[in-house]
């Protein structure tokens, strides 16, 4: 299934639960601008490579656009574009003033070196620089991308547009970024496993938990939830896993991956599992964290956690989804559960803007704070409309984001 028409189908189900006009549901799902570019560099061999980069901003009812930029071989315009509508719904629930926009380009940043990286980053800049921007649509990391990309962005955006630190948020501490931003999305997806395990009435010390993809959400939420003394039983990247049902040290994976280019592989603390078995392994919390697609109607009736936290983008397809509920398997979605990077980006472009800055325990402060707000407005709409955290969840959303519209006025 595309992923747009995945996000549609989610949409679709709140806004039946809110009762949308025909009228308020084609504007809310169409984009308010598509763009697509040529990318052309030198490669440090001299070769001309030429790529593609897309941005899609959603939709601005709520505020400037905002949404990750991603660097993987599968992105394409129609995924740039689920993503997008994902972050508006997203910000409009954990009720940052925010719309949804997504960035990405079709390739393999393993396969670059950083100059290459540099390059392409640099270009693309030069193709969008004018329909971006602080109070516009302001990008940040997501697959493929680090604070690295996003101290290019800021670099190459000042050159057209004088000193903008606001323009791009996910950038290094030392170039205008905030402590507290890289943990934000993994904390987030911790701290939230532990407020629903809490509201289903589930031992938190001892929960074991099996998390797919160790990038900057996978690891963040492995730390942190070996830090709240849950079990990290299983975890894996794009080479494959590791099982280990007593539980990893963590810090020693973490020390791993350090040492070898943020990869898994070689790791001898635990027995090798492939991506497909990590999905159906026995644990009490699976945790999607790489990419959108990997439960599907195929393998959704062979996981066993009894809860689901959706940390990567779309990683639930909705067939499954409708599985997962019918076997009374409880979803964190996306919208909610990787919320936290979102919301840490906005206090980034708040301090850019005030040029002020927060310790980090502010920042955690107010991240918890929100985020525990938005879930339990989540859980008690779904409790209290009998409908599932996903539905709950995007009713807030979207609801957001409707009635702003009406107040803002159309013509
Ligand atoms: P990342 O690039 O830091 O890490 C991605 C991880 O996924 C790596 O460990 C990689 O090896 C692994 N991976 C890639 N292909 C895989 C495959 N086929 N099978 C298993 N693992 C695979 O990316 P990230 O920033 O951690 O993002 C992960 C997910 O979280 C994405 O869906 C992203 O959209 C979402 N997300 C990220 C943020 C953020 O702040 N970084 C915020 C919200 C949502």
């Amino acid at each position: 299934m595309r992923a747009s028409e995945a996000t549609q189908i989610y949409f679709d189900r709140a806004a039946d639960q809110l009762d949308l006009s025909t009228d308020m549901r084609r504007l809310l799902l169409t984009a308010k601008r598509e763009v697509q570019v040529q990318i052309p560099i030198e490669r440090d061999s001299g070769e001309l490579a030429t790529f593609i980069g897309y941005r899609v901003q959603h939709n601005d009812a709520r505020g400037p656009m905002k949404g990750g930029l991603r660097y993987h071989p599968q992105v394409d315009l129609d995924e740039v574009r689920g993503l997008a509508a994902l972050m508006t719904w997203k910000t409009a629930v954990v009720d940052i003033p925010y719309g949804g926009a997504k960035g990405g380009v079709a390739i393999d940043p393993a396969r670059f070196s950083q100059r290459e990286l540099e390059r392409i980053t640099r270009r693309f800049v030069d193709a969008i620089h004018d329909l971006f921007g602080p109070d516009v649509d302001i990008p940040a990391p997501d697959m493929g991308t680090t604070g690295d990309v996003m101290a290019w962005i800021m670099n190459q955006y000042g050159k057209y547009h004088g000193f903008s630190p606001a323009c791009v948020t996910g950038k290094p501490v030392e170039y205008h970024g905030i402590a507290g931003r890289e943990e934000a999305t993994g904390r987030g997806v911790g701290s939230l496993t532990l407020k629903l395990l809490s509201r289903l009435g589930r031992r938190i010390p001892g929960t074991r938990v099996a998390i797919q993809g160790f990038g900057n959400v996978g690891s963040h939420t492995a730390k942190f939830l070996h830090d709240a003394e849950c079990r990290i039983v299983a975890v894996s990247d794009a080479g494959g896993g590791f099982l280990r049902t007593e539980g990893f040290d963590v810090l020693e994976l973490l020390r791993h991956a350090h040492a070898h280019g943020g990869r898994l592989d070689g790791f001898k603390g635990g027995d090798p599992l492939t991506n497909a078995d990590l999905l159906a392994c026995d644990c009490d919390v699976l945790v999607p964290a790489a990419l959108g697609g990997v439960i599907t109607a195929a393998n959704a009736g062979s996981i066993k956690a009894p809860i689901v936290v959706e940390g990567a983008n779309a990683p639930t397809e909705p067939d499954a989804d409708a599985i997962l509920d019918s076997r009374g398997i409880v979803v964190l979605p996306d919208i909610l559960a990787n919320a936290g990077g979102v919301t840490a980006s906005w206090f980034e472009w708040v301090q850019n803007r005030q040029h002020y800055q927060w310790g980090i325990n502010r920042v955690r402060q107010e991240l918890d704070r929100i985020l525990g707000e938005a879930f339990e407005q989540v859980w008690q709409l779904s409790s209290g409309r009998r409908v599932p955290l996903r539905t709950a969840a995007y009713m807030v959303g979207v609801g957001r984001v409707a009635r702003a519209t009406v107040l803002g006025g159309i013509a």
